[in-house]
């Protein structure tokens, strides 16, 4: 059989309109909310943010859930009420959004980087415990691409030696482990509501945790550390006293945030379901394919699917990663790379001790991956069109 030219080469490009990366599904209930905050007179953090919170510590199981403008703001704060401070280590996945670090780098600390496992693409249990150090403060281990960290293994390598565990779960909305949500178990866990994740209020992100002590710190900090919010000082019943007892950010998130993130939470398990399907597709369709490996399911765990990443077997192509990704832009499919890893980043190779080699798995994947579109309004067609594209770009530059 001829094997199909790729548009880059001036063939016919497998789809007419370009499907991006990633889209926010955004409903009229979502719209209509919005207008009706802005109509309110109430912008900022007040009733439909209260409301917003409860919803997602209902979801996730907890008594409290402070939400904020980011997950990087969760992150900060989280580190901080967890006792993060100058000389401290906090242990981190090399493979990673620049988030962590830089939370870590602002309160002082020294982020120390670890490699991740290479079927999960998460830290495990051993590589964290290889890590650890007498002044190892913190643990922030990833969800990567949505797929659940082994919370238990992980809580218990850390609490046995008394440092605690922030979970980074800007992918992980949605999904559990052994049937508990990412959220309910961690000491604190931080997620993120920006336009690509999961659901997005915009920008915007949440800080949970099974203490509820912890959460109104982590609320208190968010508004420079005042002890009571403009919600109740400026309504009927509030009051204009406050005092500060730390000094905190501003770090809030606001009502017209929150009246995006009412409704998303409605859909969060549809959403994520949908993703399923979509990872379910794909794997179907590209499995069996020599040329590149897919993620690898979980059995007991439920994954968020915000990515997934194939990993192109360089050694059977006549074509890298790079151009790889401009091939399947000239056939109307956006794709995107996670994560160039935290050490290769100027600041973080300079500041940090890491060379090349430090961390193989974390390299390897880096040099190989594509994240491929996965989203909820994704049609059947789109799914489709994805495969096909990946395929017979696979088919042409094979060795
Ligand atoms: C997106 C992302 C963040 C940051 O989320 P924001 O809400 O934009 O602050 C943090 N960590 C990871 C792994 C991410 O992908």
């Amino acid at each position: 059989m001829k094997r199909a030219l790729p548009a880059i080469e001036g063939g016919e490009p497998v789809r007419e309109n370009f499907l991006p990366f990633a889209l926010p599904s955004i409903g009229e209930k979502e719209i209509d909310e919005v207008v009706e905050t802005l109509r309110s007179g109430w912008l900022t953090v007040g009733p439909r943010t209260k409301r917003f919170e409860e919803m997602v510590a209902v979801y996730v199981g907890v008594v409290r859930a402070a939400a904020l403008s980011s997950c990087t703001a969760g992150l900060h704060l989280g580190m901080k009420v967890l006792g993060v401070e100058r000389g401290d280590e906090v242990i981190l996945p090399a493979l990673n959004f620049i988030a962590g670090p830089n939370c870590a780098i602002h309160l002082g600390a020294t982020p120390v980087l670890v490699d991740v496992d290479p079927e999960t693409l998460n830290v495990t249990p051993e590589i964290l415990a290889a890590a650890i150090t007498e002044r190892t403060k913190l643990i922030v281990p990833v969800h990567f691409g949505g797929r659940p960290i082994d919370i238990d293994g992980i809580m218990e390598v850390a609490h046995s030696r008394g440092i605690a565990v922030l979970g980074d779960a800007a992918h992980a909305m949605g999904a559990d482990y052994g049937g508990r949500k990412v959220g309910s178990v961690a000491d604190a866990t931080s997620f993120s509501f920006y336009v690509t994740k999961g659901i997005t209020t915009g920008e915007g992100g949440s800080l949970t945790s099974p203490n509820a002590d912890l959460v109104d710190r982590v609320g208190i900090l968010s508004l420079h550390g005042m002890t009571s919010g403009a919600w109740n000082r400026y309504s009927e019943r509030g009051s204009w006293f406050y005092e500060v007892h730390e000094p905190g950010h501003k770090y809030n998130m606001t009502d017209i945030q929150a009246a995006l993130g009412i409704h998303q939470m409605e859909k969060v398990d549809e959403f994520r379901e949908r993703r399923e399907e979509i990872a379910r597709a794909f794997d179907s369709g590209l499995r069996d394919n020599d040329a590149i490996g897919v993620p690898a399911s979980c059995t007991s765990c439920k994954h968020a699917w915000h990515l997934y990443p194939i990993q192109l077997r360089s050694e059977l192509l006549k074509t890298d990663r790079d151009s790889f990704i401009r091939s399947l832009r000239e056939e109307g499919i956006g794709t995107s790379v996670h994560f160039i890893p935290v050490h290769y980043h100027g600041y973080y190779s300079k500041r940090l001790d890491y060379g090349r080699g430090s961390f193989p798995v974390t390299e390897e994947f880096f040099e190989r991956a594509v994240s491929l579109p996965i989203y909820p309004s994704m049609s059947d067609g789109d799914v489709k069109d994805v495969v096909e594209a990946v395929c017979k770009l696979l088919d042409y530059y094979r060795r």
